[in-house]
């Protein structure tokens, strides 16, 4: 899927999650609400960061471009030496290593850690990456052009630094679902292992799959391009995800804040 489509899918889940959690008794403060749903619609990008199309590797300048190669050539030394003899050969990174639910889990938990341990400026880092992402990803087309990204980063780093103060507060939800003292902020790390994993099931509806799996092998393949029947996949970018996929995120999203919030 491109990015409009994956970031709309990320707050989607993170607004099902909060229905989720309403239902099962531990109701998510609206900011926490809000938050996730950035996080995880900006976090819902962050694996194509293994593309240099794409939009996360467009989204901070040479910085990204730069990660983006690291991330490609380490992706691709991976598969080839994990790779078993049922996988096919392959000349790049994109699609392996940052499409797997390893690479999901890894980012969320790195996220958490950073997040507990490193205090007020590590909660606004991770805040303003993904409130750069949430704006590119949601706002697609009025954020694209390369003379917008200082506006785009400095939209960010206000709602970072304005969401994080609203957060801080309390009962507003620092310490939402984790409330021991030393234990705020460690849900950060939940709505980015979503955003990634939301991800990789919107490429594996695509033509080509995505193997999510890995390390676990299916077959003789470690890099199983997990997916639907061919019939019903469909290509990146198609009119199936603009016109159905697109208004279906919205009207599940829609339907799951008003379910988090106790509306319905
Ligand atoms: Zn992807």
């Amino acid at each position: 899927m491109m990015g409009p489509a994956h970031s709309l899918s990320g707050a989607a889940a993170w607004l099902g999650v909060g229905a989720a959690a309403a239902a099962y008794g531990h109701p998510m403060p609206w900011p926490v609400l809000l938050v996730g749903a950035l996080i995880c619609a900006g976090a819902a990008l962050a694996p194509d960061l293994d593309h240099k199309a794409a939009t996360i590797s467009r989204s901070f300048g040479p910085l990204s471009h730069w990660v983006c190669e690291i991330v490609d050539k380490l992706s691709w030394a991976v598969y080839k030496a994990t790779r078993m003899k049922g996988d096919p050969r392959r000349n790049g990174g994109h699609r392996t290593l940052t499409h797997t639910w390893v690479w999901a889990a890894l980012l969320g938990a790195g996220a958490s850690a950073a997040a507990i341990t490193g205090g007020r400026w590590a909660v606004l880092a991770i805040l303003f990456v993904h409130m750069v992402l949430a704006i590119e990803g949601l706002l697609w087309r009025a954020a694209r052009g390369s003379s917008s990204d200082i506006l785009v980063w400095l939209l960010a780093a206000t709602s970072a630094w304005i969401l994080a103060d609203i957060l801080d507060k309390p009962g507003n939800g620092s310490d939402w679902l984790f409330t021991a003292p030393d234990q705020r902020y460690l849900w950060l790390g939940l709505p980015i292992v979503l955003g990634a994993l939301v991800h990789d099931l919107g490429d594996a509806l695509t033509v080509s799959g995505c193997p999510i799996l890995w390390p676990i092998p299916v077959g003789r393949k470690r890099w199983y391009p997990v997916g639907p029947p061919k019939a019903i996949r469909f290509r990146a970018g198609s009119w199936v995800e603009l016109k159905v996929l697109m208004p279906v995120f919205m009207l599940l999203g829609g339907v799951g804040c008003a379910a988090a919030l106790n509306v319905i």
